[in-house]
């Protein structure tokens, strides 16, 4: 498999190229294995998540370890004001209301481990517009620039 096979499209974020990618099965694009095991079960999570919600993309990108050895990193895009913004996804709940779902938090240092202004991307991640609880609009208490608005599944 190569990565032009299930690219989408190639996009810099944070001045690091990465793929746009719709994965199937492979584990091994371009002699380049993404992750283990359980990394490839969380990938298939992301793409679940990706498939099923408007605005988010799944984005691959190549990341050396140690001097020799490449592996495929994989990471999640949400599309805000006409860019893409790394985020990690993560389960809230509203100490307010209870409300709890996904929410996609830009701000989690590790997103921006490979990119070369990492203070820099951090910095644009912080000013991203935040938003509020989806019921009592109160603040959460973990940065969030979405949140899951189905009402159906926690009401
Ligand atoms: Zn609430």
């Amino acid at each position: 498999m190569e990565i032009e096979d299930v690219t989408k499209s190639i996009e810099i974020v944070n001045g690091e190229k990465l793929y746009l990618v719709d994965i199937e099965k492979s584990q091994v694009i371009d002699g380049v294995r993404i992750g283990g095991e359980d990394t490839f079960e969380l990938l298939l999570k992301m793409k679940d998540f990706v498939k099923n919600h408007e605005g988010f993309s799944l984005a691959l990108f190549r990341c050396k370890i140690g001097t020799t050895r490449w592996v495929w990193v994989a990471c999640i895009l949400y599309r805000i004001n006409n860019m893409w913004q790394r985020v990690q996804i993560e389960n809230i709940v509203c100490e307010y209301c209870g409300w709890n779902g996904k929410s996609t938090n830009p701000t989690v240092p590790s997103l921006y481990d490979t990119v070369k202004d990492r203070q820099n991307a951090l910095n644009s991640a912080w000013n991203q517009p935040e938003v509020n609880c989806p019921i009592c609009e109160k603040k959460l208490m973990r940065r969030a620039i979405w949140v899951q608005c189905d009402r159906s599944k926690s009401f």
